[in-house]
């Protein structure tokens, strides 16, 4: 044991303080202060600590105890059996420690035989809240809250609004049952839920979760009765008078069982089949799997299911299976010893919104961007996140200095979900939308019925000069490797490149001038420009980068019009004649070519030597004129980019569903939905070389 400093006590006065604050305000407020992934540091170091110094355990310390104290207003349960936590583990090596104690234990008592491997069920760990159900005779008679885990929250009323809780079970069941499960909303139904919420001028809930606890915890069920909440059952408290089980047996997964053989079940997975048999909702992605890497490997499965979910878990939890196995393991003070929970990294942390900048599109459009204090969420740090527009952050209520939740779930980018205003500072800032462009101070404006502020620079502003020539490099467009942002970026800040034209009279002397660049790479993006002075019509039209109109559309108009000239001098009669081109699209090719600069642009071009090769048209010529062909799943050659390009080309059309008019599927590997609805109605189905021979290629 090691000498206790003054340090030391104050530390652990200090955590245990803190601790208990964010336990309040997340198990009683349902308002937590900071994210699961800080509290859950700040917990890991009150435990390291008090193990170092165990005389310095007192039964109030968090790490003894679970959850809060039930809210005023309910009447209380007491839990027959304990309803515990789960003790974390958060790394593969945690996981490892856990199947070596358990096996070494099992082997000890005889339940393991050297050499072989635990069972565990492993299951999701539900990110909601524990719930106990109270069946006699096969009615539900009581539900309660998880509470302090000794005393709960009386939820009867409530939990009988939720559709998914049987209010009776079905034949087979026991006496006495009581099922253990936990309440959670699925993410699609929280977003709903706020926006509602939003729209009355009513309470953000931060995430799923809390929005459940704050919907069950309601002393008004009619409340609860509106709110889309669900149930899945992992456990059992007091099971009694079981078909095939003596008289009584008290017993729980967090609790020894006394008679085993009174159960009606021997393992953790046959008593999920049981309740599931029942009528009690179970959710199938449990399994049995053996030893560390057994659990390893599901933890794995999962976490790539995870963003497929429709609700949040925070990791999965691994159970040993054998019921008297379980007994044997027994508990420490707030969790059993026979169970962990293995958390996923945090996908939601708090961080300091340090300012909003506003970013200019090619368009014009303005976005505001969250400038945040570094955070690490989801395997990546994050410095800043889009806020889409001034609306969105009026929504949220974000102010500049606000402690907001960050949340980047798989792949998705990070989001700012909300602040944190119970921790406000006093000198917060609303976000207010600057009066002029921050790169070429324009005026910025934003139309009445519109969500989005535009900067009005035109390509006057250098934000859009730099976008709108990016976008027109692309490969969909003048398709010119080697010009990166980068380079367009020093290409416009310098002045040499003020349109899409003055790129045509760059020469490979000057080019070699710039950053990163030398004579071989200015070489090659000489000759790159020269490839690109020769575009199909389509191509040159979609660069020049108008409103509304994308690759499709841009070669519809160039097919009807068959040169540049003729689309200038066009008027909205004219454009509305091409197939799919309605008002909004014949609308903004007709502003774009009224503006001077832009005829300009076109008219440098030509002088540059760019010219555009006619599209083919639209004729019986083509081999994919007039037809609608769908792709889906991976081809073996082709990228998706590549596939559209070719039957664009072909003069045929790329549909994202598949209809009665689909000429062709193409289907690679891993083709799903799409494949089945396309048998269904019976399009023709090919493959990538199918596609050859109709392409020709
Ligand atoms: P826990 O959530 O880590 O684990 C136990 C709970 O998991 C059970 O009570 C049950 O509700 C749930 N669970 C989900 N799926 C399960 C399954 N398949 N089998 C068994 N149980 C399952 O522990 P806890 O005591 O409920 O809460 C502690 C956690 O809550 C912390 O780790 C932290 O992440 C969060 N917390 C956050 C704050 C905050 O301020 N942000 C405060 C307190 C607690």
């Amino acid at each position: 044991m090691q000498a206790v400093s003054a340090g030391v006590t104050d530390r652990l006065e200090h955590l245990r303080r803190v601790l208990a604050d964010h336990d309040y305000h997340y198990y009683v407020l349902d308002a937590p202060l900071v994210s699961d992934a800080e509290y859950d540091q700040l917990m890991r170091e009150l435990i390291d600590l008090e193990a170092l110094h165990p005389e310095l355990v007192t039964p109030e310390s968090p790490t003894q105890r679970v959850g809060g104290a039930p809210l005023p207003g309910f009447d209380t349960v007491r839990h027959s059996v304990p309803m515990r936590s789960l003790g974390n583990a958060f790394e593969p090596d945690d996981v490892h420690a856990f199947d070596k104690r358990v096996a070494d234990t099992l082997l000890d008592a005889g339940l393991l035989k050297p050499g072989q491997q635990v069972d565990y069920a492993v299951e999701l760990k539900f990110d909601g809240l524990a719930v106990s159900l109270r069946y006699e005779y096969g009615v539900l008679v009581q539900a309660a809250t998880r509470g302090d885990g000794q005393t709960g929250e009386d939820i009867t009323a409530n939990m009988r609004t939720l559709r998914s809780v049987p209010l009776a079970l079905r034949p087979g069941a026991p006496d006495l049952l009581e099922v253990r499960g936990e309440v959670l909303m699925h993410r699609a139904d929280f977003e709903r839920l706020n926006h509602a919420q939003a729209k009355r001028g009513d309470k953000q809930f931060v995430n799923p979760r809390n929005a459940a606890a704050g919907s069950l915890r309601q002393l008004d069920p009619r409340i609860t009765a509106t709110r889309p909440l669900r149930f899945f059952a992992y456990g059992w408290g007091l099971v009694q008078g079981a078909k095939g089980g003596a008289a009584a047996a008290q017993t729980d997964l967090f609790d020894p069982s006394p008679d085993l053989l009174s159960l009606p079940c021997d393992t953790h997975a046959a008593m999920l089949n049981w309740l599931q048999s029942l009528g009690l909702p179970v959710d199938p992605r449990h399994d049995i799997v053996q030893g560390g890497n057994g659990l390893l490997a599901y933890y794995n499965r999962m976490a790539l299911e995870r963003p497929g979910l429709p609700f949040d878990i925070d990791g999965v939890v691994y159970k040993v299976n054998a019921l008297a196995a379980q007994s044997v393991l027994g508990y420490v003070a707030r969790a059993p010893r026979f169970a962990v929970a293995h958390k996923f990294p945090a996908q939601e942390v708090t961080t300091r919104l340090v300012g909003i900048d506003v970013q200019v599109g090619r368009t014009g459009a303005i976005t505001p961007v969250a400038r945040l204090e570094p955070v690490f969420v989801g395997g990546v740090t994050v410095t800043n996140a889009t806020l889409h527009n001034e609306d969105e952050i009026r929504r949220k209520d974000l102010r500049i200095g606000d402690r907001v939740i960050v949340r980047r779930a798989g792949d998705v980018i990070p989001e700012v979900v909300g602040p944190v205003p119970e921790v406000r500072p006093d000198d917060a800032l609303p976000f207010i939308m600057p009066a002029a462009c921050p790169v070429c101070g324009s005026a910025i404006e934003r139309p009445e019925d519109e969500a989005i502020a535009r900067c009005t620079g035109g390509l006057f502003c250098a934000a859009q000069r730099k976008q709108s020539i990016t976008h027109a490099v692309g490969r969909k467009a003048l398709d010119i490797d080697g010009l990166g942002e980068k380079l367009v970026e020093q290409l416009v800040d310098s002045g040499r490149v003020k349109s899409l034209a003055d790129l045509f009279t760059l020469t490979r002397y000057e080019l070699a001038l710039y950053d990163r660049m030398g004579e071989k790479s200015a070489g090659n993006l000489v000759a790159a420009l020269d490839k690109a002075r020769s575009p199909s019509l389509g191509r040159l039209i979609f660069a020049l980068g108008i409103r509304h109109v994308g690759e499709t559309t841009a070669r519809d108009i160039a097919r009807h019009f068959g040169s540049i000239d003729a689309i200038m001098q066009a008027g909205p009669d004219d454009l509305l004649k091409v197939p799919d081109v309605g008002p909004v699209v014949a609308g903004s090719v007709q502003r774009f070519f009224a503006e001077p600069h832009n005829r300009e642009v076109v008219q440098a071009l030509g002088r540059a030597g760019v010219v555009a090769k006619p599209e083919e048209a639209a004729s019986g010529a083509l081999p994919l004129a007039g037809k609608t062909l769908v792709l889906t799943g991976t081809l073996p050659a082709w990228t998706r980019d590549e596939a559209t390009r070719y039957v664009l080309e072909a003069g045929g059309k790329v549909s994202g569903s598949v209809s009665r008019k689909t000429a062709y599927l193409v289907a690679g590997d891993e083709a799903g939905s799409k494949l089945a609805k396309a048998r269904e109605l019976g399009v023709p189905v090919i493959d990538e070389q199918g596609l050859r021979e109709l392409l020709g290629r």
